[in-house]
């Protein structure tokens, strides 16, 4: 292979400094998106060995209750809401507590920035840019499932990463298990590193039949519970395309040694080939507290809920290709990857409106994509497709994108 950079995950595996085993205290530990499904997750894991865990500071976006309920439960020292109109329903229901109340964007930026010695990145979107930056900026270590982040502001952020000597730990689960089965990997051994797609709820429909999914059939995810923005890219895989373009940024490999193969089961989770044949797959049934799980306590393990696998009782486990005629996302996608600057940062907030147009009824399950392409093409055309050299510049992309996607939208 020519010559690869070298990104910043390949660093974690020689974990020097800031090996987390070292330490002899618990675990500070900070969950950005501390209410969503990652977040939950991670604090599930947390509630199950609480006392090697110290939590520093919870966040979500305007669900008080369900985030004091979580700061209470963890003995949290800090609670951001990002909406600060839910700042005084914060206050109320920590009342007593001992728990800081705060809200609006600086304070999830603080909330990111107190001493931590893991960050769990989990803000949906590119909301998450600005907190999961300054997490990064901490030199610690960041347990990243904000792929959003890497998507958007891949080179930037990798950049940050580098400059603070923070760890980059995916949370993404095909992305935890390539770094898994690369663990110690030389670059030039790598010939491919393949991601699973489940197919999502429509890996069978007809063309004809995705005209009319709706919302409800979208968010009907065959294996995996989350969120609702990651599900409805799930059906549309775009999810997948998005992943290419984390693996790029996380991974010391080319675009053309990237790849995805649409595996129903969702048990192996990623495929590593090497140049001498050999193949490293990493398995694990579909639940995310095993990919936190590997984030949290890497290089070591810890006990996970997770349901054992059983592969007797599986009997089989099958693979295809994805249909790119059906799903055109993944190509719109892919291109937006092979374009390279702030492609996939337009890419990125595109999917965002189009996805929110899609769930609020404005536009058709096959029109996300469409919304999408129409964006790239109008977003080249002004020149908005160019190098960034900062979050800022990266930022003012997101936002020229969005009121392109807009404009769009109002066609429809
Ligand atoms: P979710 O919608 O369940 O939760 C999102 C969290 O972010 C919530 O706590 C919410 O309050 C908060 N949030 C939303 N908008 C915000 C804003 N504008 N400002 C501040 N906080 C905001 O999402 P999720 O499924 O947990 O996904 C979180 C991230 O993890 C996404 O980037 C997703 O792509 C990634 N991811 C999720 C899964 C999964 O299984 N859920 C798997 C892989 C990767
Ligand atoms: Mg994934």
């Amino acid at each position: 292979m020519a010559s690869v950079p070298s990104r910043p995950v390949a660093q974690a595996h020689s974990m020097t400094t800031s090996d987390l085993s070292a330490l002899s205290r618990p675990m500070r530990l900070t969950v950005l998106g501390a209410t969503g499904s990652i977040g939950k997750s991670t604090l599930d894991l947390v509630s199950r060995t609480p006392e090697q865990f110290e939590i520093v500071a919870l966040t979500a976006q305007s669900n008080a209750q369900a985030l004091a309920a979580l700061a209470r439960q963890h003995r949290a020292k800090l609670a951001v809401i990002g909406d600060e109109n839910c700042l005084d329903a914060l206050r109320d229901a920590l009342a007593g507590t001992g728990i800081r109340a705060a809200a609006g964007e600086a304070a999830l930026v603080e909330a990111a920035e107190i001493p931590a010695d893991c960050v769990m990145a989990a803000i949906v979107g590119a909301a998450g840019l600005r907190p999961t930056f300054a997490a990064a900026a901490q030199g610690k270590r960041v347990a990243l499932a904000n792929k959003e982040c890497l998507v958007s502001a891949g080179h930037v952020f990798t950049a940050e990463i580098k400059k603070s000597g923070a760890e980059l730990l995916p949370v993404d689960s095909e992305h935890s298990a390539a770094f898994q089965a690369l663990a110690g990997a030389d670059p030039e051994a790598i010939e491919k590193i393949v991601l699973t797609a489940s197919g999502g709820p429509f890996r069978t429909w007809t063309r004809e039949a995705l005209e009319t999914a709706t919302p409800e059939q979208a968010l009907k995810h065959p294996n995996w519970s989350m969120g609702a923005k990651i599900t409805i890219d799930s059906a549309t895989l775009m999810n997948k395309g998005l992943e290419l373009i984390e693996a790029f940024h996380l991974f010391p490999v080319s675009h053309d040694a990237l790849d995805c193969v649409v595996h129903p089961q969702s048990v192996v989770h990623c495929l590593v080939s090497y140049v001498d044949g050999s193949v490293l797959a990493q398995l694990a049934a579909p639940d995310m507290r095993t990919p936190i799980a590997v984030a949290l306590a890497w290089p070591n393990r810890m006990t996970s809920p997770t349901e054992k696998l059983d592969l007797a009782r599986l009997g089989s486990l099958t693979f295809e290709a994805p249909d790119e005629s059906r799903f055109p996302a993944l190509r719109v996608a892919k291109a937006a990857m092979r374009r390279g600057d702030t492609g996939p940062a337009v890419l990125n907030a595109a999917n965002e409106i189009a996805v929110r147009a899609f769930l609020d009824r404005r536009i058709k399950f096959l029109e996300i994509a469409a919304l999408v392409e129409e964006t790239l093409d109008a977003a080249e055309r002004q020149g908005a497709i160019c190098p960034a050299s900062c979050l800022d510049d990266i930022l003012a992309v997101d936002d020229v994108a969005r009121r392109l996607a807009e404009d769009s939208l109002s066609r429809y």
